[in-house]
């Protein structure tokens, strides 16, 4: 223990004097937590101190940390080979789980090009659907490409461009390729202020009125659909995905689902859009494919966007377009292991059950004195903080209250981070019961403490 403490410091020190974290203003980056271990869906700290692990590590993990079958897949494909290029020759773990992703994926996604993150495999989509329309008719002007307000689609510049979160993608408006944005079904915020169940889908006016005055110039629209992730938990109503869908076909524009944050069972089914019956033409996947274990991102399309590629070389129809680590070996072990888990222990039914509780459980939270809204799929919630929860008016930005919900919880033992005043809960899928009931006891007492109710 004694050496322990001599450690932590040390380390701690190495952080802060070296590490620039993602998303942080380094400024305020004083003490910072090390985390040393896991298990199951608690992480624990160079100290011992052990913490539940509410967002999954970042909406990853999926069957807990240090999961056996998980550790013994990578460590079995370690003996035989760590990396080897996808650029000319294939490997055996990244053919067996395209098999497997194109027999759980939505009907019509027949080819996997696979990926290290989700913001490549957004980019991948998107360079595939400008492409595919450039070989259909060499003279397309489809240039753009359709998203949400609110969206978020990943950090490099493609991805940012079809962004729609101003705190995060603004800065960069003068390097971005010029997209269209269309209203988001916000409808805690409804700009028409329409409750949903009769609003008839009044917010898809400004999608119609791209479709039917832009079309020409649009190569597809992207969407996280059921739930905009970054965006802030933000759930889409019933049948909003499917009329989406049905208008770009009436368009003939391609759809893209970015599924990054909604796959692998994050919502109670493999993917999000199985809920609303609907199949993209392009399929983005990333952070639950390896069960939070190592980076890999996959883009799934159907034939016909195949095939539109394939030529003689002297076509110039081939995708030139690949990462170093594309399809690395130890990554597609992991998703292998991930999925053969979905299978052996009935993660998705073991699930619903506890989507129920984790719903009950909730309702305590949105009765409280500054819950504006709480929105859950699955188990992905948002809880939005309001100043005012009859007018719904935020708080002021720099009060940070989401933030201070989250330190809060930390000092009980629960990790959390939030998206501005909005916390977000997203567990692994095999937590307890009893753990789901701990995180939203801590969750509510965090909140009471906060804001003073
Ligand atoms: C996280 C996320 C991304 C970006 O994935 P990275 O692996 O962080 O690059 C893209 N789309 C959605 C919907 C996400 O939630």
């Amino acid at each position: 223990m004694k050496e322990g403490s001599v450690n932590v410091e040390e380390l701690a020190e190495l952080d802060r004097r070296y590490v620039w974290h993602p998303f942080t203003q380094m400024r305020e980056w004083m003490d910072p937590l090390v985390i040393s271990a896991a298990e199951g869906c608690y992480l624990i700290d160079i100290k011992g101190n052990r913490y539940l692990d509410g967002v999954s590590s970042l909406w990853v993990n999926v069957h807990g940390h240090c999961n056996p079958h998980i550790s013994r897949g990578i460590e079995k494909q370690l003996k035989k080979v760590a990396h080897s290029t996808l650029l000319g020759l294939a490997n055996e773990p990244s053919s067996l789980l395209a098999q497997r992703l194109v027999e759980i994926s939505p009907p019509g996604l027949e080819k996997v090009f696979y990926s290290d993150n989700g913001s490549a495999a957004v980019e991948i989509a998107l360079k595939i659907a400008f492409q595919y329309w450039k070989h259909i008719d060499p003279e397309s002007k489809r240039t753009r490409f359709i998203h949400l307000e609110n969206s978020y689609h990943g950090d490099t510049l493609g991805a940012v461009s079809v962004g729609g979160i101003a705190l995060f993608h603004e800065v960069y408006g003068p390097l971005l390729h010029e997209n269209y944005s269309m209203e988001a079904p916000y409808c805690y915020r409804c700009s028409r202020g329409l409750s949903w169940d009769k609003c008839g889908f009044k917010c898809l006016d400004t999608l119609d009125g791209l479709l039917s005055s832009k079309a020409n110039s649009v190569a597809g629209l992207i969407i996280e659909p059921v739930v905009q992730g970054a965006g802030g938990m933000i759930v889409q109503p019933t049948g909003y995905v499917s009329e989406v869908v049905s208008r770009c076909q009436k368009a003939g524009v391609l759809v893209i689902f970015d599924e990054v944050a909604t796959g692998f069972g994050r919502t109670g089914t493999m993917f999000a859009c199985q809920q609303e019956g609907v199949s993209p033409d392009i399929l983005c996947m990333a952070k639950g494919l390896t069960g939070g274990y190592l980076p890999l991102a996959a883009t799934m399309v159907t034939p016909s966007i195949y095939e539109a590629f394939l030529g003689e070389y002297g076509e110039q129809k081939t995708f030139f377009h690949g990462h170093t680590y594309t399809g690395n070996p130890l990554a597609c072990a992991a998703g292998l292991a991930n999925l053969e888990l979905f299978d052996r222990d009935m993660t998705l039914p073991a699930m619903q059950p506890k989507i129920e509780i984790l719903s009950k459980r909730l309702r305590d939270i949105s009765d409280m004195d500054h819950v504006g809204d709480v929105r859950q799929k699955g188990f992905m919630v948002g809880i939005e903080l309001v100043k005012n929860r009859s007018t719904g008016e935020p708080y002021p930005w720099d009060q940070a209250i989401g933030a201070k919900v989250c330190i809060a919880a930390r000092k009980k033992g629960l990790i959390i981070r939030p998206l501005g005043d909005v916390v977000v809960l997203m567990p692994p899928l095999v937590i307890k019961e009893n753990e789901l009931g701990l995180l939203v006891d801590v969750v509510k007492e965090c909140i009471e403490e906060v804001t003073g109710q």
